[in-house]
This record gives C-alpha cells, sequence and structure tokens, in this order.
C-alpha cells in the first residue's frame, strides 16, 4: 500500500520500510563475509524478530536469515505459530525454509528478489501453508545486487 499525504508527497511504503530493514540485516551479514541475506518478522506493525544468514560462523548449513528471524520471533511471542506475523526477506526463501515457513503457518511471507536456483517456487510452490499471502518484488533490484555483487567479490 502507498499512501498519498495532501500535499502530494510519497509517503514510505509500508512493506517497503521493513524490506529495507531486512537489507540492513543483509548487509550485516556482508560485513561478516556471509551471504548476504536479512530477514525481519513483523507482527502487528512491529518487528519481533529479525536475522541474517550465519552459515559461516556458525559452522551450519541450516542457519539462513529466515530460520534465525523465525526462532526469535516464537521467542519473542511465547508461541511457535506466527500466523498473524509477515515474513520479510530479501530473497525467495529456499525450499528449507519455505518448509519452517509452512511450520509456523506464518501469515505472510514478502521477498524482494526471486532464487532462480534454490528458490522454493522453482521446485514447488505447495510447500508454503495454504494460507500464507506472498507478495514479490519489493525492492526487488537492491536486495539481487547485494547477492550478486556478494559472488563476484568471490570469484
Ligand atoms: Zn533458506
Amino acid at each position: 500500500m502507498t499512501f498519498i499525504d495532501f500535499e502530494g508527497t510519497q509517503l514510505i511504503d509500508s512493506d517497503e520500510s521493513f524490506m529495507r530493514m531486512a537489507l540492513t540485516e543483509a548487509k550485516r551479514a556482508l560485513e561478516e563475509g556471509e551471504v548476504p541475506i536479512g530477514a525481519v518478522v513483523v507482527h502487528k506493525g512491529r518487528v519481533i524478530g529479525k536475522g541474517h544468514n550465519l552459515t559461516q560462523r556458525l559452522n551450519d548449513v541450516t542457519a539462513h536469515a529466515e530460520m534465525q528471524a523465525f526462532t526469535a520471533a516464537a521467542n519473542y511471542l511465547g508461541g511457535k505459530y506466527l500466523d498473524e506475523c509477515t515474513l520479510y526477506v530479501t530473497i525467495e526463501p529456499c525450499i528449507m525454509c519455505a518448509g519452517a515457513a509452512y511450520w509456523t503457518h506464518i501469515g505472510k511471507i514478502v521477498y524482494g528478489a526471486k532464487d532462480e536456483k534454490r528458490g522454493y517456487s522453482h521446485f514447488h510452490d505447495k510447500i508454503l501453508h495454504p494460507k500464507t499471502v506472498i507478495v514479490q518484488g519489493i525492492l526487488e533490484e537492491e536486495c539481487a545486487d547485494l547477492v550478486k555483487s556478494f559472488f563476484r567479490q568471490k570469484r
């Protein structure tokens, strides 16, 4: 949703502002030499969980941004279900994270750029919970460029 105020100025779109927070997390990952992917979980307009990729630091291939954010959000709420929450993640979730998202019953997923190789939708879009709403393409270029430049530097 985009709002226009009385002077015709475009105010910040809320999906976009939360995606910016996910991008901040992604940049944190980049600084730590991790694949720059970030995520935040929002409940009633407030960030209750955030995370970025930690697979290098934790020596754990499952330490994706979304997994960190789900765990933090569930801890905050004191319950495992996130049906009233939205996950903002810079890159399309992989099958593992989409599977985890299914178990959380997450209400909505907003992601930036598609992951053509490992994105869940490339395999099967029924991995997610049937009630989960998907929004794609928020700050897409910025989200994708961060990962692309990371891998370019690696070469
Ligand atoms: Zn993942």
